[in-house]
């Protein structure tokens, strides 16, 4: 049997029209965007064509978005630019946020100058919205609101509109991780009013190395790393034409095909939890697993017995490709700050299937058969 993949919440295969709509800019149109002459304006027309149409599926203006080197760049570019430029100095985020910026906003947060607190989580793992607004009125500082708009472990989706609309009444920044949902989803900011978004096209068939961040116009910050000119001044560098154009590419098809290959993941995720349930009745679904949640992440807990606390190497062995939680925690049942803040976590195996429109139905029977023997 092939390998079985079912870590596409890590990462995704690179589509072949990506490719291709890359290839040419590592070969033919090599130019720097910044030279003057037609190599560089071949190139500069690449990076700014791709930014018209990642703009143009987020509904926000082409000087709104700025390319980055992934998610965590990103993510920790909105934290630091609402500290040093926006005048936040109390942070609310959650425990399980994604390294990327739990860890940024540790390195700001001297306990002094710059707070932070953690929103209070529901059973099912979803925010607590009055926990939240509770927090947002008693604060007299100014504050950076940082919440993943989907898990990447567990899959829960934030009630986007509802956290916005508590920050605006109490005057707060809203930053969101939507690297779990931009290529996911259809999202439209017009419809949703946020100051920061961060993505990453590695997680939709794109390449690595190569992300957005989508900042409200209504905002003044600065420079985010100094250098020549590049991104309208803000993010110095040469820049990454290849991976922007790929960015681009994986987006437009992400989002052309959307309804068709949605529909197609969100009944294998279904279908594995039904068989799941059926051959191995201790399943335990984490979060709000057939809720609120990614149709591309089912994560599951196994009891631990002798057997199962070897589970994701004997997968390993087997060729089936899952995690335990993040990609840095894959390998062991090691602990997950995600799976850990949840109060179903003791003594349990966490698994975390994550699904693309790569995989079928006879994979998944073979990776359920394979977990019954091994569990
Ligand atoms: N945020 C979330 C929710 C993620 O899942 C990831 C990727 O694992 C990141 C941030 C980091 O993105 P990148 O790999 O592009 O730096």
């Amino acid at each position: 049997m092939e390998k079985i993949y079912l870590d596409n919440a890590a990462t995704t295969c690179l589509d072949k029209e990506v490719l291709d709509a890359m290839l040419p800019y590592m070969t033919t149109y090599f130019g720097n965007p910044s030279s003057v002459y037609s190599y560089g304006r071949e190139t500069r027309l690449a990076v700014e064509t791709a930014r018209k149409t990642v703009a143009r599926h987020l509904n926000v203006k082409p000087g709104e978005i700025f390319f980055t080197s992934g998610g965590t760049e990103s993510n920790n570019t909105a934290i630091s630019a609402a500290i040093n430029d926006l005048g936040c100095t109390h942070i609310i985020t959650s425990a399980i946020e994604h390294h990327a910026v739990l860890h940024t906003v540790e390195h700001y947060c001297d306990g002094q100058t710059i707070t932070h607190s953690l929103v209070n989580l529901l059973a099912d793992g979803h925010i607590d919205l009055k926990d939240l607004e509770q927090q947002l009125a008693l604060q007299e500082r100014k504050c950076l609101v940082t919440l993943m708009h989907a898990n990447n472990e567990i899959g829960n989706l934030l009630a986007m509109n509802a956290v916005s609309a508590l920050c605006r009444k109490y005057g707060a920044i809203f930053h969101s991780d939507c690297v779990q949902t931009v290529g996911h989803y259809p999202i439209d900011l017009q419809r949703i009013d946020v100051d920061f978004i961060s993505a990453s096209g590695h997680k939709f068939h794109g390449p690595k190395g190569a992300g957005i961040l989508y900042v409200n116009g209504k905002l003044q910050i600065k420079p985010f790393i100094f250098g020549g000119g590049q991104e309208r001044n803000m993010r110095a560098g040469t820049e990454n034409v290849y991976g922007i154009v790929g960015f681009a590419k994986a987006l437009d098809l992400a989002m052309l095909h959307y309804e068709k290959e949605a529909a197609y993941i969100k009944e294998l995720k279904q279908y594995m939890a039904t068989r799941l349930q059926e051959k191995i009745p201790t399943v335990i679904f984490n979060g709000d697993a057939l809720g609120s949640c990614l149709y591309t992440v089912l994560s599951v807990s196994f009891p631990q017995t002798e057997r199962s606390e070897m589970l994701l190497f004997n997968l390993d062995i087997h060729n089936i490709c899952v995690s335990g939680g993040s990609a840095c925690s894959s390998g062991a049942a090691q602990g997950s700050h995600v799976i850990a803040a949840l109060d179903t976590a003791a003594d349990l195996v966490p698994v975390r299937f994550s699904f693309s429109k790569h995989n079928t139905k006879e994979e998944i029977d073979h990776t359920i058969e394979t977990l019954t023997a091994l569990i």
